[in-house]
């Protein structure tokens, strides 16, 4: 018998008996070190959790821990005091006044399926390494490109983020461009797409001028007569265009590109089109939202992130396919040392990784703990909230820049860009000391204040609170 909860509850200095963990769990029997271990490091990360209010969502000091190991091991108590070290210096997302970014707090059956993972330690390489998890990805994806429209036989693969995801749809509409060794090929996106597209052009050799940004109008979408214009001139210069890009809701302000009149021009000019739905593609999941996608499942390709609204515990992206064959075709190069794959093709043929975590299992278990019905409202209630805030701030003051989705960014009226740096900085300095934290992106030349309302903890008190202070902080301005 052992009393698993005794020792941590009693701590590390009155505990006379250093208890060891065991490296390698024992194959013959459960072994109790390891299961008292899980238990103190559950337990210490739901107290973490369960006082996320107390604290802000910044930590107030920060105790930075020893890097480097020590000559001999350290025991169960000591680790876990490790581990405490760096919890006291994290970010906190589950704190209702963390609103930052597009980071929201993590989901239960999330959490619990990244531990599960990390103990089975799986490999999707390939099949043999990982046989359920291989089979629930491909399944997953088929789910999801079944529920953004695309037709049988779409496809898709797990990457570790979005910026990857997008890196992987590019090299892939490259190659079914015959474009692999042209330099002179161009992706066009709007000038409010993602930094991703240009750390991609880098990676893949394109030129300087290699990423065309095309205007957005005053909603923040892309410009359909600028995008033709520069396509006709993209043509009329000789430079060859591997893909269009539609951001189905923009960093800064959530707004989602005319997906559907851009696939109208892609198919008419037989154009690849990309969506960047790192934002926004999970709204497509939600008949009350869907609409807001229209036309999403005429793309090529569709970046998603679960990890961005719906919680699920990062990394959590997949890049979906059209066709099933494409990504193969970019990026298999024959896994001579593993046994074929008994359906289709490896994992790790199917996109830039090599070997992967398994971490499909937290979006599949996490989808699985909200149901269609939590997915509906965990969607719905982010919006609900920005169409809250909103309502509470006073347009006359503050040049408010948002779009159908759960993101919002504002700066005051009068005043230059100066002005509006010392202002953002003061505002964003003034909010963290009353516990709440919001983002300071440059945006055309000009600091705003971003809020990410996709904060299930957030209330309409707090937003009071938020919506009062901003619409005040303006009177400061000379
Ligand atoms: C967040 C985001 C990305 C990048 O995703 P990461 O997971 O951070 O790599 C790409 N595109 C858009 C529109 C995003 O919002």
């Amino acid at each position: 018998m052992f009393t698993p909860h005794l020792v941590f509850l009693v701590g590390p200095s009155r505990n006379p008996e250093p208890l060891a963990l065991s490296a390698f769990a024992s194959p013959d029997a459960l072994d109790p070190q390891l299961l008292q271990f899980l238990e103190g490091a559950s337990e210490r990360l739901c107290s973490w959790i369960a006082s996320a209010s107390e604290r802000g969502p910044l930590p107030a000091l920060r105790i930075l821990p020893d890097a480097a190991p020590q000559v001999h091991g350290r025991d169960m108590g000591q680790l876990l005091d490790d581990l405490q070290q760096v919890m006291d210096g994290a970010f906190q997302p589950s704190h209702p006044g963390a609103l930052a970014h597009l980071d929201p707090p993590p989901l239960s059956a999330s959490i619990a399926a990244d531990l599960i993972c990390a103990g089975l330690n799986n490999n999707l390489l390939a099949e043999e390494l990982s046989p359920s998890l291989s089979h629930l990805e491909r399944q997953l994806c088929a789910w999801f490109a079944e529920r953004i429209g695309f037709p049988v036989g779409a496809s898709g693969v797990a990457a570790s983020g979005g910026s990857l995801s997008n890196l992987i749809a590019l090299v892939s509409a490259r190659h079914q461009a015959g474009l692999d060794h042209n330099p002179d090929a161009v992706v066009v996106v709007s000038a409010d797409a993602h930094v991703s597209w240009r750390k991609a052009a880098r990676v893949m050799g394109l030129q300087s001028d290699g990423v065309r940004s095309i205007p957005v109008d005053e909603q923040g979408l892309i410009d359909l007569q600028q995008l033709e214009d520069e396509l006709s001139a993209l043509s009329r210069q000789g430079r060859p265009c591997m893909a269009v890009v539609a951001t189905a809701g923009t960093t800064v302000r959530g707004a989602i590109d005319p997906v559907s009149a851009m696939a109208d021009l892609c198919s008419r000019l037989d154009l690849w089109l990309h969506v960047d739905g790192a934002i926004g593609a999970v709204f497509a999941l939600s008949p009350i939202t869907t609409y807001l996608l229209d036309g999403i499942g005429r793309a090529d390709s569709v970046t998603v992130n679960p990890q961005k609204v719906l919680g699920i515990t990062k990394t959590s992206s997949l890049l979906l396919v059209r066709e099933a064959r494409v990504l193969a075709e970019a990026f298999s190069t024959g896994l001579p040392y593993m046994e074929p794959a008994l359906e289709n093709d490896h994992g790790g043929e199917l996109g830039l990784q090599g070997s992967r975590p398994g971490e499909v299992l937290k979006l599949w278990l996490g989808l699985r703990q909200l149901g269609e019905s939590g997915i509906e409202q965990v969607l719905s209630a982010a919006i609900a909230r920005r169409e809250y805030f909103q309502q509470q701030l006073d347009p006359n003051r503050l040049m408010i820049l948002t779009g159908p989705l759960h993101v919002l960014a504002c700066r005051p009226q009068r005043g230059q860009a100066q002005q509006h740096e010392a202002w953002s900085n003061e505002t964003r300095r003034l909010l963290l000391s009353r516990g709440i934290m919001v983002s300071r992106p440059l945006h055309q030349g000009r600091h705003f204040l971003k809020t990410v309302l996709g904060n299930p903890h957030t209330d309409h008190g707090l937003l009071d609170q938020l919506a009062s202070i901003l619409n005040q902080s303006v009177e400061a301005l000379p």
